[in-house]
């Protein structure tokens, strides 16, 4: 029987984003501390996956800690020294293991660590030694460190965006660490990471002809041929994390090591490179925005406009109003925007009640640099929530209840905005119906949010663009004052790829 450990500390670091995340942040969204994988294990979620093969293979399963959170700033000293002491702990005492699997997110920060991820496995090592199996489950937009790479036997990352395989990434990483542990391979990570700060379409995986199920497609074809190519793995890399492993790669799990391997891993460099500029989203101003939500139309409901670079989901502030600021400039009708985190017009909101007019400086508190500063105006309060309570009835999420927490309905300047008192997105049209608004009813919908809220509103909308309302999670890259990015890196530079860079290859241990 094998001992195993496994354990989760994910989350997806907007490295400009000011706020510091806190443990309280972790505890408040999804911390699980001690052995309850057994009750964790359902639905696609990691867990599931690496207890599917624990379950099989009989394995001793130590599991000491789970947590994630909301994408947000990087994670303070604190809050990772306690997630990691956990682990520790459990380390250090509940050994000796046979195998070790991790599941971790890849665009972490700390406001003391660039490579979080890296030093769980560096401490990790320190503890287990050399000899024991280390396994590493990762999502997509990950941005893989050397130490990630050198220092585990196993890398696998998500093959789709929205990430519908989570338990399939870690049940292939769990199934890698049992052949491992039995003696059947021995197995070697191959990557390479060209110069993109961010590319294989963002990771996107909706279409056949994204380059991710296409890379795939031709890795399947090699694998028949070749039984010792393992695993492979795509990372788009997340470009709001300034670290100099910031980048796309191409992840190969190999059996034992051979130069024909580094003819594999190249040929997929040159194709991450080669699509650097291939996506299947088109972006275009507020302006051009607006003026498409109000051309004449033969189709009816709303017109969908995504305020994508403001997204909490993305790891922004949703506190961005300058999308409000258009719709109110350029005179559009019946048009609803948020939700907008403001914690103080909530608070007035509440207190006044419905039928009050409130005088706020809404949004645009947390970085006026990007995305503009507050609008001072009148406010109709027009419902309120004291905890925002709703049932998820779109596909997303669907069934399970969800909270807005304390917000409010107000109507500014004609227009009808969404307040909340922490930031959050909207992807479900029941966040509207508690404040007594259709969706359905109206013309136009500005909504923070970039990819979940299509599966409930896309249904209903005669149109779909996305804006850049210069939130931090705008792809104008040039827009960030970048330091610890390698350079040069596509597209923030222009220059000639140096043919045959592989760099952090290899990682066998004997
Ligand atoms: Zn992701």
């Amino acid at each position: 029987m094998k001992r195993v450990f496994s354990a989760l500390i994910c989350h997806e670091t907007h490295g400009f984003n000011k706020l510091p995340t806190t443990l309280e942040k972790f505890q408040d969204m999804d911390y699980v501390e001690g052995d309850t994988i057994k009750e964790c294990a359902v639905g696609d979620n990691g867990w599931t996956g690496v207890y599917k093969v624990a379950r099989e293979q009989n394995w001793e399963l130590v599991h000491p800690i789970s947590t994630s959170t909301m994408p947000s700033g990087p994670s303070t000293r604190e809050t990772f020294e306690h997630l990691w002491g956990v682990a520790e702990e459990s380390l250090r005492k509940d050994g000796p293991f046979d195998g070790i699997i991790w599941q971790m997110h890849g665009g972490m920060m700390c406001e003391h660590l660039d490579d979080p991820e890296g030093e769980i496995i560096k401490r990790t090592r320190a503890i287990v030694g050399n000899d024991i199996p280390i396994a590493i489950a990762l999502d997509i937009h990950g941005n893989i460190s050397p130490d990630m790479v050198k220092l585990s036997d196993i890398i696998c990352g998500f093959h789709t965006t929205p990430h519908v395989d989570v338990a399939d990434t870690c049940f292939r990483a769990a199934r890698l660490l049992q052949r491992t542990m039995s003696g059947e391979i021995k197995p070697v990570t191959y990557s390479v990471h060209p110069p993109v700060l961010v590319g294989i379409d963002h990771g996107r995986t909706t279409r056949e002809d994204c380059p991710i199920p296409t890379m795939l497609r031709r890795f399947k074809k090699l694998q028949a041929d070749d039984p010792d190519l393992l695993d492979i793995s795509f990372f788009s890399g997340f470009p709001f994390c300034d670290t100099s492993a910031t980048r796309a790669s191409a992840m190969l799990v190999v059996n034992g090591t051979d130069p024909r391997f580094d003819g594999v891993i190249q040929e997929f460099g040159d194709e991450i490179w080669n699509t650097r500029d291939q996506v299947t989203i088109d972006f275009v101003t507020m302006d051009e925005s607006i003026d498409q939500a109000l051309a004449p139309s033969d189709k009816k409901g709303p017109f969908l406009i995504g305020d994508y670079t403001d997204t909490p989901h993305g790891g922004s502030y949703g506190d961005v109003i300058s999308m409000l600021k258009k719709l109110i400039e350029r005179d559009v009708k019946n048009a609803a925007f948020g939700p907008v985190w403001d914690s103080v017009a909530v608070s007035k909101a509440l207190k006044e009640g419905p039928g009050a007019n409130i005088d706020i400086a809404l949004g645009g508190h947390c970085d006026p640099t990007h995305g503009g500063g507050p609008l001072q105006t009148k406010a109709l309060v027009k419902a309120v929530s004291e905890k925002g309570i709703f049932e998820h009835k779109g596909p997303f999420s669907h069934g399970l209840p969800g909270e807005l927490g304390p917000s409010a309905w107000i109507e500014v300047q004609g227009v009808d905005v969404i307040i909340i008192d922490r930031p959050d997105a909207i992807y479900d049209r029941e966040q509207f119906r508690i404040f007594g608004i259709n969706p359905e009813d109206k013309d136009v919908l500005v909504i923070k949010a970039y990819n979940h809220f299509r599966a409930d509103f896309e249904p209903i909308g005669r149109g779909l663009l996305y804006t850049d309302s210069g939130g931090i999670f705008s792809f104008d890259f040039k827009r960030f004052d970048y330091k610890k990015v390698r350079r040069p890196i596509w597209p923030l530079d222009q220059f000639e790829r140096e043919e045959g860079v592989t760099d952090y290859a290899r990682t066998s241990k004997s």
